[in-house]
């Protein structure tokens, strides 16, 4: 199923500021909350997809993204549901409806987000493939605490309110009697680490954010939509997770000559009507450069032609497509009288009625009054 616009999603305009997407989020979560519409199936899916467009428009850095590029590149590859879970405003309700467990996921390791850059090419270069020199902005590990977030020499210590599991217990009095229910611990955020000496490059954050220049070679064959994925170039993981991927998603450019399909190339190409008539070799451009084609006697106007081993190279296999020529016959427009007369003579050779002023109702009034 295709993705809704976020701004949709969320039922407000693309210049809303921060204070009214989180309004329309709010109201719209607590209208699809799970939990209030236990009869409706379709509710978890909407409230899915309310929390996924509020995650991208409540950062700046997504929302850009998205703005530019689209669902994926707000995303990332990995998709939605790898990024851990819902960060919402209610807070404990959530923690209390979905458990400890989310809580845990989204403090543990986290992979890093994946990441997805368009890139425009030409028609030639997807033919022969390229190399391009991309800057990618992304968070990286920081080198000065190796991604520990502690000013070196320090460490990160293990919590001493929750012992390093990141949970805390609690018994609490309900309707349904005395239950114990597990919660975030509120000292290290559910980390199980704390850093009492930040390091001063990246703040306790243990990644920072650069722009990276990455030479990355498409291969011979690609055509839009192709998605390379250049493993662990994504974002830095948290918190000692893994590295998400590069996706360089290709947009092959319009062609003014060459028409692409999959793995064939058409061309249009005009000739004469006494080339059409007659035979010829004409000259037709390939992406290799000019090549010629012979024209076979009598050809009719929307033949195709093929030249074979002419298209683009398969991206998977070996080989190359074909290119297919769409012959177009041309009628003059203009004629000297010279021309003329040698076309009269030859369609009274050939028995065809050329004769200008007596058209048919003509020859048929002409009949009667004979
Ligand atoms: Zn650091
Ligand atoms: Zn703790």
């Amino acid at each position: 199923m295709a993705k809704r616009d976020y701004y949709e999603v969320l039922g407000v305009s693309r210049h809303a500021g921060q204070d009214e997407i989180k309004k329309a989020y709010r109201n719209l979560a607590r209208k699809w909350h799970p939990d209030s519409n236990r009869d409706d199936p379709e509710a978890q899916e909407k409230f899915k997809e309310i929390n996924e467009a509020y995650e991208v428009l409540r950062d700046p850095d997504r929302r850009q993204r998205y703005d530019h590029f689209g669902h994926e590149a707000a995303q990332g590859q990995g998709g939605y549901s790898t990024q851990g879970g819902f960060d919402s405003p209610f807070g404990d309700i959530f923690e209390s409806f979905f458990g400890g467990g989310m809580g845990q996921r989204r403090h543990g390791p986290q992979r890093g987000r994946d990441l997805a850059y368009e890139l425009d090419i030409t028609l030639e270069e997807a033919a022969t493939g390229v190399e391009r020199e991309i800057s990618i902005p992304r968070w990286e590990e920081c080198d000065h605490c190796e991604g520990t977030g502690s000013e070196p020499p320090e460490k990160p210590v293990t919590c001493p309110t929750c012992g390093g599991s990141g949970q805390i217990q609690m018994e609490q009095q309900t309707l349904l009697g005395r239950m114990v229910t597990a919660r975030t611990c509120p000292k290290c955020d559910g980390t199980g680490k704390v850093i009492y000496n930040p390091c001063r490059e990246c703040g306790s954050e243990g990644r920072v954010q650069r722009t990276r220049e990455k030479e990355i070679k498409i291969p011979a064959g690609v055509d839009t939509g192709i998605r390379l994925r250049i493993p662990g170039e994504g974002e830095a993981g948290e918190r000692g997770g893994p590295p998400g991927d590069l996706y360089i998603v290709i947009r092959v450019k319009k062609h003014p000559v060459f028409q692409r399909q999959r793995d064939d190339i058409l061309v249009d190409r005009s000739i004469a009507f006494t080339q059409a008539a007659l035979g010829t070799t004409i000259i037709v451009p390939t992406l290799d450069g000019e090549a010629e084609l012979r024209i076979p006697e009598g050809t009719q106007s929307g033949r195709i032609l093929r030249m074979r081993g002419k298209g683009m190279p398969r991206l998977r296999g070996s080989g190359r497509g074909d290119q297919h020529v769409v012959i177009k016959v041309e009628t003059p427009m203009k004629l000297t009288e010279k021309e003329r007369d040698l076309l009269k003579q030859l369609a009274r050779l050939r028995k065809e009625d050329v004769s200008e002023d007596r058209g048919f109702f003509r020859k048929v009034k002409d009949a009667f009054s004979g």
